[in-house]
């Protein structure tokens, strides 16, 4: 068997459609949707991921403000300005990129973010709420992951699922994603003793840690879906994921490439949580005339 790609690329252009078109909507009500994203450092990566993110919601017509800092910056600078960003209410999304230098806690940083701006879906209150399955602003890596296999029809009912990778952005909420959804999830990490046995059982396997090419096909259940979330660079310096794609491909039955897999529903989430933190502005000013 070979695999089917599910395309993130393609996905992402659709559900970004949609999103540009609901927020043509709001800027015409008087609410254009806004992301702030703030960038301490000079980590070539996290520049690339917040010039991503930046163009995303030019392209989608959300207006966006970028606040840079140097790497040896005080805290307190940077919480002054969420602390100003949460007050604006033409913001309806705030965003610091991580990785942050030594001197800042990230956790305090991400709380200081009102949950109702916590379009990253890190703070706590919001992993709270979606912990007990009640609405919140959902992390958008494992969302977007969720509307892939929501686009492709699979089962996720009674499905065994296993997620590698114990992260609080990424592998734990993954695994209440998919539990909410009906699936028994297994939860593997770097002391699970016998991953293949687990990954073998698996109908779906979302791999989530950092690794090249770590899961062959040798560990995956033929016909299973296999999503990959990593982001590496392989012996050449090219982009490459946690899957080790082409011998995965002869034993899955779908799955994610990266590059143009997972990565780019990533920030279509995040705009998608930027709209309905705009929309939810706006009913808020509704309810309060
Ligand atoms: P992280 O915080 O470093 O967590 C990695 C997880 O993988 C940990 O839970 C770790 O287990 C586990 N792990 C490491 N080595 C393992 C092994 N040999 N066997 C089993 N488990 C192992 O990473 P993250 O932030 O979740 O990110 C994971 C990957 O996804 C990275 O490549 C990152 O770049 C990528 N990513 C991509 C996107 C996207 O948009 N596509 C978004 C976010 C992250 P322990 O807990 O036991 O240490």
């Amino acid at each position: 068997m070979t695999a089917r790609n599910i395309d993130g690329n393609a996905l992402s252009a659709k559900v970004r459609e949609e999103l540009a078109q609901r927020a043509a909507e709001l800027t015409a009500l008087g609410v254009q949707p806004c992301l702030a994203v703030i960038l301490v450092g000079e980590d070539p990566a996290s520049a690339v991921y917040v010039r991503n993110k930046v163009a995303g919601c030019e392209k989608a017509g959300f207006r966006s403000l970028k606040f840079t800092y140097p790497a040896d910056v005080a805290p307190d600078v940077v919480f002054a300005k969420i602390a100003e960003l949460n007050a604006d209410a033409s913001v309806h999304g705030i965003l610091v990129q991580l990785p942050l230098p030594k001197q800042f806690d990230a956790d305090k940083v991400l709380e200081a973010i009102s949950p109702e701006k916590d379009v990253d879906g890190f703070h706590a209150e919001n992993f709270g709420l979606l912990l007990q399955g009640r609405k919140s602003f959902y992390p958008c890596t494992p969302w977007g992951v969720m509307k892939m296999l929501e686009s492709e029809n699979v089962q996720v009912k009674g499905a065994e699922a296993v997620v590698i990778g114990r992260s609080n952005i990424v592998g734990k909420p993954m695994a209440v994603m998919l539990l909410s959804k009906g699936a028994t999830v297994t939860i593997c990490h770097s002391q699970t003793k016998d991953l293949a046995f687990h990954t073998k059982r698996a109908d779906i396997v979302v791999v989530a840690i950092g690794k090249a090419k770590f899961l062959k096909g040798d560990m995956v259940k033929p016909g299973a879906v296999v999503i990959d979330v990593g982001m590496n660079r392989d012996e050449n310096g090219k982009l490459c994921g946690d899957v080790d794609f082409d011998s995965a491909r002869e034993v899955a039955a779908l799955i994610t490439p990266v590059p143009g897999g997972v990565g780019p529903m990533t920030i279509t989430m995040l705009l998608a949580n930027t709209v309905e933190s705009a929309e939810r502005a706006l009913n808020a000013q509704g309810e309060s005339k």
